[in-house]
């Protein structure tokens, strides 16, 4: 059993404030790099910059022989285990952990790379800014960002890589209906999947840390997808004989910003550094990593309405709903899908087996239209969903959501990838409203679930 040399309660003094939200640019990292540049423990070397000109930086700790490179957020839009990193520094250099640090600090060669896609982070994509998949352009090498991943790889020659991305909410670990909060894949360097002794070595320390995850959040953690990808860093790494760790963060419930999977990223690049040092990982046996079940795709929805009841042309039925929420409104909120959903999980779920769907009417404005909790309410109860004309009318003082459409969401019947904003009835009238995604429940005259996941 792996020593958990950070705990949950040292992490929440440690934990980097301000970086709790659902993406990071380079502006929310600066002050904290700005901060820990004048440590001695560290030193800060400015790489080079991406194709807009951002800092990319390195950030080097310990004179060890045994050397550990960690870079995030490669991918703009991942930025999780970038707050992690802030947060290691933070454990680092905090004064109460000089004795901690004393036992690696000599042994082990940190090398990080926060950020590595700063102009990806700034427009919230995963690509660069000429539009090229960094974590595909490891042989090609023609964006300024993979140029400098690989130039630190070479020049640094590490021992072992840690490789920190974000997933998809919608995997479950295995069979089971849980989120993947973290997966970790040693990745192959060849079609065969052949284990050569760095790998093996990957494989190991990723016991360690199927220990950690047991010990912190039991069921999960995945396996990620181990198919050979020839374009990948981390596969081209494991190629070149590093011992390369993709981790990956994660949906969990009730956790938007992803905050549960930044903790376990920071629990479990403080425990590779220990492990590494002292070589704990040795004693892993290659079942542990072989053990670990690998990501479900598309097994669980963000909210699941279940029963609801339809009408086709007189054929009723009682269907299940899927709907995919536009996280922070960057996109409308949709049916998924439709029919009997029993085989998967939710975030969120809503038993209408005792309601009917309803076509929202749409609201035509014609004049300011000042919208209190009580108009809303009765707008809805009226029969309709969403408004049409100039949006500017409406003076939302309520803080659920105004639908806009001019063209009208008002399907006889719930259709796939339509706006997810309709109304549910009993024979009585309208009990609740689903607007974009969020469920309002009229008597309650409140929200079912907060916006996200
Ligand atoms: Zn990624």
């Amino acid at each position: 059993m792996t020593v958990n040399t950070l705990s949950v309660e040292q992490y929440q003094q440690i934990k980097q404030s301000g970086l709790d939200k659902p993406q990071l640019t380079y502006n929310d990292i600066a002050p904290v790099l700005k901060q820990h540049q004048q440590n001695p423990l560290f030193k800060f070397t400015q790489l080079g910059q991406s194709a807009l000109g951002t800092p990319i930086w390195q950030i080097d700790i310990g004179t060890g022989p045994i050397k550990l490179l960690a870079w995030s957020q490669m991918h703009g839009d991942e930025s999780t285990a970038t707050a992690a990193l802030m947060d290691l520094l933070n454990f680092i250099s905090a004064a109460e952990q000089k004795k901690w640090r004393d036992t690696w600090l000599n042994e082990v060669s940190l090398r990080l790379v926060p950020m590595v896609n700063p102009d990806g982070a700034a427009a919230h994509t995963r690509f660069n800014s000429m539009g090229i998949d960094i974590n595909r352009d490891a042989k090609a090498l023609q964006t300024p960002e993979g140029q400098l991943l690989m130039q630190v790889a070479k020049d640094f020659k590490p021992d072992f890589g840690l490789n920190l991305h974000d997933q998809n909410r919608f995997y479950a670990v295995g069979d089971s209906n849980k989120q993947t909060t973290i997966s970790v894949l040693a990745p192959a360097f060849n079609d065969a999947k052949d284990i050569d002794a760095p790998r093996k070595k990957a494989m190991q320390l990723i016991g360690d840390m199927a220990d950690l995850m047991a010990q912190q959040l039991p069921g999960y953690l995945g396996k990620y997808d181990d198919t050979f990808s020839w374009r990948s860093f981390g596969d081209t790494f494991s190629g070149m004989g590093i011992s390369t760790i993709l981790i990956e963060s994660g949906g969990h419930p009730a956790d938007d910003n992803r905050q549960v999977a930044r903790r376990l990223n920071t629990q479990l690049l403080v425990m590779s550094i220990e492990s590494i040092g002292s070589k704990a990982y040795q004693r892993q046996p290659l079942t542990a990593y072989q053990g670990i079940p690998f990501n479900r795709s598309d097994a669980i929805k963000d909210v699941l309405i279940k029963n609801l009841g339809i009408s086709v042309n007189g054929h009723s039925a009682r269907v299940d709903l899927a709907l995919e929420l536009g996280i922070n409104n960057s996109k409308p909120a949709r049916i998924q899908d439709i029919g009997d959903l029993s085989i998967y999980s939710s975030y969120h779920q809503f038993d209408a087996s005792q309601l009917v769907y309803q076509a929202g009417k749409t609201y035509a404005l014609t004049k300011k239209l000042k919208l209190d909790k009580t108009t809303y309410l009765q707008l809805l109860r009226d029969g309709y969903s969403h408004f049409s004309g100039d949006t500017k009318l409406i003076e939302n003082q309520t803080d659920w959501p105004v639908v806009f459409s001019n063209k009208g969401l008002n399907s006889a019947y719930p259709m796939r990838y339509q706006q997810a904003t309709f109304l549910l009835a009993t024979a009585e009238g309208v009990e609740f409203a689903l607007l974009n995604g969020q469920l309002l429940a009229l008597t309650q005259a409140r929200l079912l679930y907060a916006n996200g996941r």
